[in-house]
């Protein structure tokens, strides 16, 4: 028996209100950075335009003074003078009487410098935890310090370029030359470029935020579902996470612009609710109680997933049809499972999607109020999750959630002995450490088994009557449920329909599960909770009136010059090549050595897959123009090394807040979900760092997944081992050159009939292979040295051999199209390679030295050997010479640089040498 989840609270317009008002409280310091010419006029206006005389009233109501009678904090005058003047876009909501709270929208955002009523004083105290100020420092500096010279030139810093996990102190200005362009884009934060272009003169600097918001102000008047606003409020978001995203938060001393506004900004919606929510609860809505920060009054809830990551290649059942559907269904299953059980969660406890502060690598972070209730709320929903999650994976997969209580002083820095000096610590580290011992305490209890333990039964009975589903092997055939002419577990069948409409549809709306938008396409609704439907989302208009949608999703790519997104924006789709017949290149379905009934069923294949390349197609783009090389699939996993020590440690102690670490995640994903599928597809733009700048270079790639941190790509075998230095080359430039971070690959290649999972769990192990790094090698003395490799051909190398091993490539492959070397000598060196590895291990010790094996201890002779036989052999007599001598000099370098690692290079060339005869 399952205990379905009750239907999730709608959230308490109140505290929707509240987030909003956090949420919106510094956008006018958008709007004044952006503040229009008011000599400019038609076309050439752009920028934020407020009312004078309306601004007038602002600063006289909301702003504090200094001694000499001039305001400070304009920007909280620019907030209100924002909220007026769209009004007609935002939410009628928030100017009806009685939504929500008593006050309106507007002074509670606008009023945080300085509070007038209690809920503001919300808003204000909100903001100053989250600028990790104290009280006294506040007083002192926060309300009366004025922004640098310059400051609206000023440009974000790369929180990636910071990360140092062994050091403590801020890295210097000097090291962190690059800063964030103020330009919005689609495809994620854009790329760091040095400071000086970044922010050049000031007169360019305003320009680009009048342009800035411009634009944002047209995708505001947009979006829709303006008539449901926690929906709304979601889109909102998203449209802020793009442009707020890239504005620095402060631009006073002595603060760092090294968080945007959009992430302040969510930082305070989420402390401002949950202060709301306990104040409100206990009757103490007073402007001292509010003020009070010793009192417990936040509830820090983690959420845990257990045993998600092996969860995706763990089931395969006999059958290979739909493989790669399935697998990109499942990746895209695993990411719903945990959002999809943070947003139960924080919607059990009535909070709006700002509470959920960080999420990433399956856990997830949540700021509720301290309340009594709370804490049974998380055992109940935790217990339902568990109790779906052990029904459809038999225990595999469980969510634990911990909590933490925490006082706002707990949030402030607090003093700290390291070593010998006296620093301070941000208090998020501290609670941080905490929260995950309580984790660890859950985890070591997972889950009740005497609870639990009854749901094997029920599976055996059921396996008796239905069978066994054909694509999992594991869970029973549900009845009237078949994918295609077979019969598949409901699991399955929602999986590989979710694998095939990820990339056919541009929206998902996701609904409760009684209560489905359109035709749902599950046929087990997620926790019993959740319904999906892919759509269109204009299609969606009167489902989101009627209160049916609880989100909805624009999933696909972004091609350029779109349309704005009028939705929330979530990149899960990744890219996928699809059929172009016009082509011409799909003619390769008909070539090589293939029987008719081969080419009859590959076309056949190619109509079933709909208009997404098949890997069979895939595999032959390999070829050349002529048919020439080697007909397989490249298979990619990458990930970034030692994530956790850079989420643990990678910030200075005293800079360490839940905000950054947000900021983190966040900027990762936005890497490997958003750009890493647009840089599949190609922008002209970005031509410069393509090879040969072609930008075409890798529409052939499929991603299976991309996202979080990591990534899983096939494509034709040699696009694949170029992309990866294209990886290694962005990524690093995305943090901004900082070497401490980086990430490794494995790359396995396969002919194109080999099951899928087979081929992800090969390229898994080259990728734990490359996490090992190069024996010997001691970068950096650290653990986190010694990683930054890539795995290929079994051979690990760091991605600067990488680099030049592809100029060896170029070399090699240079002489073997003169006919230098002929595939013969290329098949000896191959041979030599066994030598080689061979003589290593002798030196190193390691094997002991028969007599057979000292053979292989002459291979240089023996190199020499193979060159004069086999170089220039249409030569004659002195050129002959000549020749064979520079090509066995170079070989021999090659060789005694590289050792065994040579085989990357030669097996490049040979592969893509080889003849279809
Ligand atoms: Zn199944």
């Amino acid at each position: 028996m399952t205990t379905p989840l009750s239907q999730p609270k709608p959230i308490d317009p109140a505290a929707l209100q509240i987030a909003l008002a956090g949420f919106l409280h510094d956008i006018g310091k958008f709007t004044q950075r952006a503040e229009g010419d008011p000599t400019a006029s038609g076309e050439m206006a752009k920028g934020f335009f407020p009312q004078g005389d309306f601004l007038d009233r602002q600063v006289t109501l909301l702003l504090p003074k200094r001694p000499d009678g001039r305001p400070t904090h304009l920007h909280a005058a620019f907030t209100a003078a924002f909220l007026d003047h769209f009004e007609k876009w935002l939410p009628r909501e928030f100017q009806k009487a009685g939504w929500g709270l008593d006050e309106p929208l507007a002074t509670l955002a606008a009023g945080h410098h300085r509070p007038a009523t209690p809920l503001q004083w919300i808003v204000a105290e909100a903001d100053r935890l989250s600028s990790g100020f104290d009280r006294s420092r506040f007083e002192g500096e926060y309300n009366v310090n004025e922004e640098f010279p310059g400051w609206k030139q000023a440009r974000l810093r790369p929180l990636l370029a910071e990360l140092d996990p062994d050091g403590d102190d801020v890295r210097p200005d000097a090291e962190l030359a690059t800063r964030i362009p103020l330009r919005a884009e689609s495809t994620g934060l854009p790329f760091p470029l040095p400071k000086g272009e970044a922010e050049g003169k000031e007169a360019a600097a305003i320009e680009e935020y009048r342009a800035l918001f411009l634009d944002f102000a047209l995708a505001l008047e947009t979006l829709l579902h303006r008539d449901v606003p926690g929906l709304w409020f979601e889109h909102f978001d998203s449209l802020c996470e793009r442009y707020l995203g890239v504005i620095p938060a402060a631009t006073v001393r002595p603060m760092l612009p090294d968080i945007s506004l959009y992430d302040h900004s969510r930082g305070v919606a989420s402390l401002a609710t949950a202060l709301f929510l306990y104040h409100r609860a206990n009757g103490s809505l007073r402007q001292e109680a509010v003020q009070d920060r010793a009192s417990q009054k936040f509830l820090l809830i983690q959420a845990e997933f257990y045993g998600i990551q092996n969860f995706i290649f763990a089931e395969g059942g006999v059958t290979q049809k739909r493989a790669a559907k399935l697998l990109r269904g499942r990746s895209f299953y695993v990411t719903l499972l945990a959002d999809l059980a943070a947003d139960l969660v924080r919607r059990q406890l009535g909070l709006p999607h700002t509470s959920v502060l960080f999420q990433a690598a399956g856990k997830t972070l949540i700021l509720a109020p301290n309340l009594p209730e709370v804490p049974q709320a998380l055992a109940a929903v935790e217990n339902a999750l568990n109790r779906w999650l052990i029904d459809r994976f038999y225990g595999e997969v469980s969510v634990g959630i911990a909590s933490l209580p925490a006082a706002p002083a707990d949030l402030e820095s607090q003093p700290v002995q390291a070593g010998k000096k006296p620093q301070t610590i941000a208090g998020a580290r501290l609670l941080w450490g905490r929260l995950a011992l309580e984790t660890a305490r859950r985890k070591a209890r997972r889950f009740d088994l005497t609870e639990f333990g009854g749901v094997r039964r029920e599976f055996l009975d059921q396996v008796q009557t239905t069978g066994i589903c054909g694509f999992c092997g594991r869970r029973p055939e549900a009845e009237a449920v078949r994918l295609g002419e077979r019969g598949a577990c409901g699991v399955c069948h929602d999986q590989a329909i979710l694998g095939e409409r990820l990339v056919q549809y541009g929206t998902l709306a996701i609904s409760e599960a009684g209560n489905p938008v359109g035709e749902p396409d599950l046929v087990v609704p997620i926790y019993d909770a959740y319904q999906l439907t892919f759509s269109q989302a204009a299609k969606l208009r009167q489902e989101a009136a009627a209160g049916r949608l609880l989100h909805c999703w624009d999933i696909g790519l972004k091609e350029r010059g779109a349309r704005e997104n009028r939705v929330t924006r979530r990149p899960l789709a990744g890219y996928v090549p699809r059929q172009a017949w016009e082509d011409g290149r799909d003619d390769l379905l008909l070539g090589g050595r293939q029987s008719e009934e081969r080419r009859l069923e590959l076309i056949d294949r190619a109509k079933a897959e709909g208009t997404v390349k098949d890997f069979s197609v895939l595999a032959k783009h390999a070829l050349a123009n002529d048919g020439c090389g080697l007909e397989a699939l490249g298979v990619l996993k990458a990930d970034v090394d030692n994530l956790g020590a850079h989420f643990a440690l990678g910030l200075p102690m005293a800079r360490q807040t839940f905000t950054r670490t947000s900021v983190l995640s966040r900027q990762l994903n936005g890497f490997f979900a958003a750009f890493i599928p647009a840089a599949l597809q190609g922008r002209e733009e970005w031509a410069a760092w393509y090879p040969e700048g072609d930008w075409r270079r890798f529409q052939f790639l499929y991603t299976v997944f991309a996202g979080g941190d990591d990534l899983l790509l096939a494509g034709p075998w040699n696009r694949v081992i170029e992309f990866a230095g294209f990886l290694a080359e962005r990524f690093t430039a995305f943090a901004g050159g900082n070497p401490r971070v980086t990430l490794s690959a494995g790359i396995s290649v396969h002919k194109a009939g080999e099951p899928i999972r087979h081929m992800a769990a090969r390229s898994e192990e080259a990728l734990d292979k490359a996490k090992r790094g190069v024996a010997g090698d001691r970068r950096g003395g650290g653990e986190a040295g010694r990683k930054a490799c890539l795995t290929l051909f079994d051979e690990t190398v760091t991605w600067e051999t990488f680099r030049t091993l592809q100029e060896v490539r170029e070399e090699l492959a240079g002489m073997a199209g003169r006919g230098e070397v002929n595939t013969a000598l290329l098949h000896r060196l191959n041979a030599l390679l066994e030598d080689i590895r061979a003589v290593k291990a002798i030196e190193a010790g390691r094997d002991a030295i028969s007599q057979a094996d000292l053979g292989c201890l002459s291979w240089k002779a023996r190199l020499q050997y193979s060159v004069i036989r086999n170089v220039g052999r249409d030569l004659e007599g002195g050129d002959r010479r000549e020749v064979a001598d520079r090509i066995g000099a170079t070989l021999l370098a090659w060789l005694a640089a590289h050792g065994t690692a040579f085989r990357i290079p030669l097996w490049q060339v040979l592969y893509s040498n080889r003849r279809v005869d």
